[in-house]
């Protein structure tokens, strides 16, 4: 593969299994796989850079997915990595998945492992300075979930007019991985209605050419894409229900514009896309994992995922 190649986005599909409720219900399994990029749901082909299929390991989809991510971020790129589909269809075990459990860590306590590798490996001149943070965009406020006092913060914007946020960093590497099991364990209730953010932010110093190099990535579990349904939803479900929309729809429409290359990318339509804004597109490492469920049950949420994907490419 070329640079060029390698620079643009990436989206990527991944079908869990039939799980026990729907197996007992009598679901059918309705995607139908061809070679690996492309799926089928009742004769319409929905292609992707790669097609992982329910059988596919939390190491496969590591190895094949986030490795490269981590590297180039170490070498000084931007990266982010999204989890979209509706609630139940995998984001949080392709994103989490069980943090205790070698073989079913997910995407983030696995890179938390490389990182750790890669600077017991490096040698004694280089220092690096890791910072974690871990934020929660729930109604269009974001709060600090390493600090619960900070509810509704700011999006700033430093002198270069990149955004970043005045939360809770955790320096130090030991604290990452403290801060990845105790955090994650403790989602809150509305999980599947909030996007949780998190980022880790990597500086290397070389202590004797003084050189330093700086990556940083975004991990982001998006909200469930469902659609609400148009009768009995109000109040907080409705307002929830709308500002999830909002932000999904803006957030395709900036990977879209991104992908297509077009020179007007609307970054500040959600607070979402705007503390994203420095590590999208451009120079940057970006892509989106379209999870599915594989059920008839969800077959009419199903397409619409895949479709939400197809035009993020
Ligand atoms: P979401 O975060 O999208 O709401 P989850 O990741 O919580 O969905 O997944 C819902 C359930 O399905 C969980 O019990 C999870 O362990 C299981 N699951 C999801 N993806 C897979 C997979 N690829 N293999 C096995 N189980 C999975
Ligand atoms: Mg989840």
């Amino acid at each position: 593969m070329t640079d060029a190649a390698e620079t643009c986005i990436k989206v990527v599909c991944r079908f869990r299994p039939l799980n026990s409720a729907e197996l007992a219900r009598g679901d059918k399994y309705i995607p139908k796989f061809q070679g690996d990029d492309c799926v089928q749901i009742a004769g319409k082909p929905y292609y992707f850079d790669h097609v992982f299929q329910s059988n596919t390991t939390q190491e496969q989809f590591y190895n094949a997915v986030a490795q490269k991510i981590v590297k180039d971020v170490l070498e000084g790129y931007n990266g982010t990595i999204f989890a979209y589909g509706q609630t139940s269809s995998g984001k949080t075990h392709t994103m989490e998945g069980k943090l205790h459990d070698a073989d079913m860590m997910g995407v983030i306590p696995r890179i938390v492992q490389d990182i750790f590798n890669y600077i017991y490996s490096m040698d004694q001149n280089l220092e690096f300075h890791i910072k974690v943070s871990y934020f929660e965009v729930y109604l269009d406020k974001i709060k600090d979930l390493l600090d619960v006092t900070k509810t509704n913060l700011s999006v700033h914007e430093d002198k270069n007019r990149v955004p970043y946020l005045t939360g809770n960093c955790v320096s130090a590497c030991m604290w990452l991985f403290v801060c990845v099991h105790t955090c994650m364990s403790d989602m809150n209730e509305h999980s599947s209605r909030s996007h949780s953010i998190f980022l880790i932010n990597i500086k290397q110093e070389n202590t004797q050419t003084g050189h330093t190099l700086t990556g940083k990535l975004y991990l982001v579990d998006l909200a469930g894409s469902e659609k609400v349904g148009k009768t009995g939803a109000e109040g907080t479900v409705l307002d929830e229900a709308k500002m999830i929309n909002k932000s999904l729809s803006s957030l395709g429409i900036v990977i879209s514009a991104l992908a297509e290359g077009s020179s007007y990318v609307p970054y500040r339509d959600s607070k979402m896309t705007r503390i994203l804004q420095d590590s999208l597109g451009g120079n940057c490492r970006t892509t989106m994992v379209i999870c599915c469920s594989p059920s008839s049950f969800n077959d009419a949420e199903t397409r619409t995922t895949l479709q939400f994907g197809q035009r993020a490419k």
